[in-house]
C-alpha cells in the first residue's frame, strides 16, 4: 500500500503519520456506518412506498405538465423528511437560491426575520439585506433581527425571547457552521430551539438551512418540529450525481408559497420541466447516505491528523458530528493556500489546475476554493475552501468515496510537509 501511495506522490512520512491517525478511528467509523445503514433504508423505503418506476427516470420538456418523475420525486423527499410536501427542482440553481426562495415566498412586507443562531451564511447577507443589495428582503420592507450565540456556542434563550415580537414571522436556523468556527447543531439542539421559539410564538415558521447536514444523523430537523428544511442538491442529497438543483421540504402552505415564487402565482408546482436530470436526482439521492458517510469519514480523518499536528480543529476527531464539514485552523494564509492546492492535486478532474485566492460574488473577503469535480463546484465531492482572513481556517468537505477522501487529506498534508509548513515528528 505504501508503494501505491508513493507512486501517487505521498511520502513514507506522511503516509505513516496518516496510518497512525487512522488507528484510533475504528469505533467512530463504525458509528457512521450505522447511520448510513439506517438512512439507506429510509431512502429505499421512500422510493418503494412512492412506487418509483422506470418511467420516473424520464423527463419532460417545455412547460413540464404531468411530469410524473418530478412529482414522484417530490413525494419521495416528503417521505424522507416526513413533511407534508416538497419542492425539488433543477430550476432551483443552488443552496442560496433555495434559501432565498423559501424566505422571499413566505415573508411579506412588514414581517420580521429572526436568526437566533448568529450571523447566517455569507451569501445570505445580500439576500436578507444585512449588506444592502437590490432585491433584498430589506428592500421589500422585511426587517431582520439576530441574536448571537453565547460565548460557549449555546443558544442565548433570554435574548431570543426578547427578540421575538409581533412582527416575527419566520425564524431561520442554520444547522451547519458554514464559514464560521462555531460548532454545528445537532438535530436535537435544533428541536429544543424550535420548541422554545414556538412556546413564545406558536405560529412562527421555523426554517432550517439544512445544507451539508442531510443524512449525517438518523433524524432530520423536520422530525423535531421545523416547518421547512432547505438545501442544495450539489451537496449531500444529490449524492454527487445531481448536476444542479435545490429542495424545500415542509408544511404544505410553505412549499406552495415557494412554488408560486419559483414559477408564478397560479402555476406553482404544475410547471417546470425536469429535462434530463431525474435519473441523476433519484440515483444521487439513493447513493447519498453512503456518500455523506464517506465524506464524514474523510472529515474525521482530517481532524485526527491535524489535531496530532497541533492545530485547532472543529469538530474534534472524537466529537459527534452534525454535518460533513471539517474546519482546521491553520493560522496562516500560506498553510491555507498549500492545503487547498494539495486538495486540488488529489482531484479526479482538473488535478493540473492551481487554485489561488480571489474575490468571489457573495463573499466579503478573498476566498480560495479547491475543487476538481465532475459536477462544477460540487462540495459533496472532495473540496476545500477558505476565506483569506483570521483565523485562517480551511473548510474541508466531501469525498464521494472514503479512499478518495483519505487520499485527498494525505495529498494536502504532503503539500504542507514539502513546503516546510508542518512538522511530523511531534
Ligand atoms: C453551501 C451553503 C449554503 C449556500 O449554498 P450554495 O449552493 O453554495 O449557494 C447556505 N448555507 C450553508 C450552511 C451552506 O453550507
Amino acid at each position: 500500500m505504501e508503494n501505491i501511495y508513493k507512486d501517487m506522490g505521498i511520502s513514507d512520512e506522511v503516509f505513516e503519520f496518516g496510518q497512525k491517525a487512522l488507528e484510533g478511528l475504528k469505533d467512530r467509523f463504525a458509528e457512521i456506518d450505522v447511520i448510513a445503514e439506517a438512512n439507506q433504508m429510509k431512502v429505499l423505503k421512500a422510493l418503494q412506498e412512492c412506487q418509483v418506476s422506470e418511467a420516473c427516470m424520464l423527463g419532460t420538456t417545455g412547460y413540464g405538465y404531468n411530469d410524473l418523475g418530478r412529482d414522484r420525486l417530490e413525494e419521495v423527499y416528503a417521505h424522507i423528511f416526513h413533511t407534508e410536501d416538497a419542492l425539488v427542482r433543477p430550476q432551483i440553481t443552488c443552496g442560496t437560491h433555495a434559501l432565498a426562495l423559501a424566505l422571499m415566498s413566505n415573508l411579506r412586507p412588514g414581517d420580521e426575520l429572526l436568526s437566533p443562531v448568529g450571523k447566517p451564511y455569507d451569501t445570505l447577507e445580500k439576500v436578507i439585506g444585512i449588506t444592502p443589495h437590490p432585491g433584498s428582503l430589506a428592500e421589500y420592507g422585511i426587517s431582520y433581527r439576530q441574536v448571537d450565540l453565547l460565548s460557549d456556542g449555546s443558544f442565548d434563550y433570554e435574548n431570543i425571547k426578547k427578540a421575538i415580537n409581533d412582527k416575527t414571522k419566520l425564524v431561520t436556523i442554520q444547522r451547519s457552521k458554514g464559514y464560521q468556527t462555531r460548532p454545528s447543531f445537532s438535530v436535537d439542539q435544533i428541536g429544543e430551539l424550535t420548541a422554545f421559539v414556538k412556546s413564545i410564538k406558536r405560529e412562527v415558521i421555523v426554517m432550517v438551512d439544512n445544507c451539508y447536514g442531510e443524512f449525517t444523523e438518523k433524524k432530520e430537523p423536520s422530525d423535531v418540529g421545523a416547518d421547512m428544511v432547505v438545501g442544495s442538491l450539489i451537496k449531500n442529497p444529490g449524492g454527487g450525481l445531481a448536476p444542479i438543483g435545490g429542495y424545500i421540504a415542509g408544511k404544505k402552505e410553505c412549499v406552495e408559497n415557494a412554488s408560486y415564487r419559483l414559477t408564478s402565482p397560479g402555476l406553482g408546482k404544475e410547471v417546470g420541466a425536469s429535462l434530463g436530470v431525474l435519473k441523476d436526482f433519484y440515483q444521487g439521492l439513493f447513493l447519498s447516505p453512503t456518500v455523506a458517510a464517506s465524506a464524514e469519514k474523510g472529515a474525521i480523518f482530517a481532524a485526527a491528523i491535524y489535531e496530532a499536528l497541533g492545530f485547532d480543529v472543529i469538530p474534534k476527531a472524537d466529537e459527534k458530528r452534525h454535518d460533513i464539514i471539517q474546519s482546521v485552523v491553520l493560522r496562516s494564509a500560506e498553510r491555507v493556500i498549500a492545503f487547498c492546492q494539495g486538495i486540488q492535486k488529489a482531484s479526479p478532474v482538473d488535478s493540473m489546475a492551481m487554485p489561488y485566492p480571489d474575490d468571489m460574488p457573495g463573499y466579503d473577503s478573498q476566498v480560495i476554493m479547491a475543487a476538481g469535480n465532475f459536477i462544477s463546484g460540487s462540495s459533496i465531492e472532495l473540496s476545500a475552501d477558505a476565506p483569506i482572513r483570521e483565523p485562517y481556517a480551511v473548510y474541508f468537505q466531501g469525498g464521494l468515496t472514503w479512499p478518495h477522501a483519505k487520499f485527498g487529506i494525505l495529498r494536502a498534508t504532503e503539500e504542507l510537509y514539502e513546503k516546510g509548513l508542518i512538522e511530523l515528528n511531534r
